[in-house]
């Protein structure tokens, strides 16, 4: 299974991947755990050119960014996601090709950003995804009171991040088979608790 975790900044995707991580070495399947942008030597060094600091006035442009993303995609399907899958484990991937689609699908319309998606992926889709939602004003300030430090994606202010909480429930809408949603504002162990019904369900299928 190939399974992915996507939402907004501050949702607890890191924190739900911690007790994805122990209820799976429990099973004692064997799974390979993952992130993007990122995941493979090279798609971590464009990881570090996308979140550089925020320059306001010589920001990359979305386009830019779109193209990053997906060069390091490919890399990390190629090199890191599709040889694990093909040993016959499970991938969970921090964020994956929704993401595009919510913060990159603003400014890039929706045939185009499809055809990269498809492009750089070969076509691979996930079996399930796990959607954390919340409100963007609830979680983020959870999230500063936290780790203070910014990268030049958690300057943008709460009207963006409401634009992208939107995006991620219409691709949801889109996907309904494949996303679960799951309501981030709930306590971490409420959330492994309905991820792992959403995972069981579908291995059961
Ligand atoms: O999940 P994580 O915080 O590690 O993601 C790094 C940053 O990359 C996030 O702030 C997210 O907003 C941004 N990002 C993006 N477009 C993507 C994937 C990630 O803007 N397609
Ligand atoms: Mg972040």
């Amino acid at each position: 299974l190939f399974i992915t975790i996507e939402g907004g900044e501050g949702v607890g995707k890191t924190t739900l991947i911690s007790g994805l991580r122990h209820y799976f070495s429990d099973t004692g399947v064997p799974v390979l755990f993952t992130r993007e942008p990122g995941g493979s030597a090279r798609a971590e060094a464009l990881r570090n050119v996308l979140l550089s600091e925020f320059d306001a006035e010589n920001d990359m442009t979305v386009e830019t960014e779109a193209l990053i993303i997906s060069a390091a995609r490919s890399d990390h399907v190629a090199h890191t996601v599709l040889p694990a899958l093909k040993e016959g484990r499970h991938v969970v991937c921090d964020r994956f090709a929704d993401s595009t689609r919510a913060y990159q699908g603003h400014a890039i319309d929706s045939q185009k950003l499809e055809s990269i998606i498809e492009f750089s992926t070969h076509g691979l889709r996930p079996d399930i995804t796990l959607l954390l939602d919340g409100d963007p004003e609830k979680l983020l300030t959870r999230r500063v009171a936290r780790d203070g430090a910014k990268d030049r994606f958690e300057v943008r202010g709460l009207a963006f991040h409401d634009a992208v909480r939107k995006r991620f429930l219409k691709v949801a809408d889109q996907f309904p088979s494949r996303i679960s949603v799951i309501n981030a504002e709930e306590s971490p162990s409420e959330v492994l608790k309905s991820a792992i019904a959403f995972i069981e369900k579908k291995l059961a299928t």
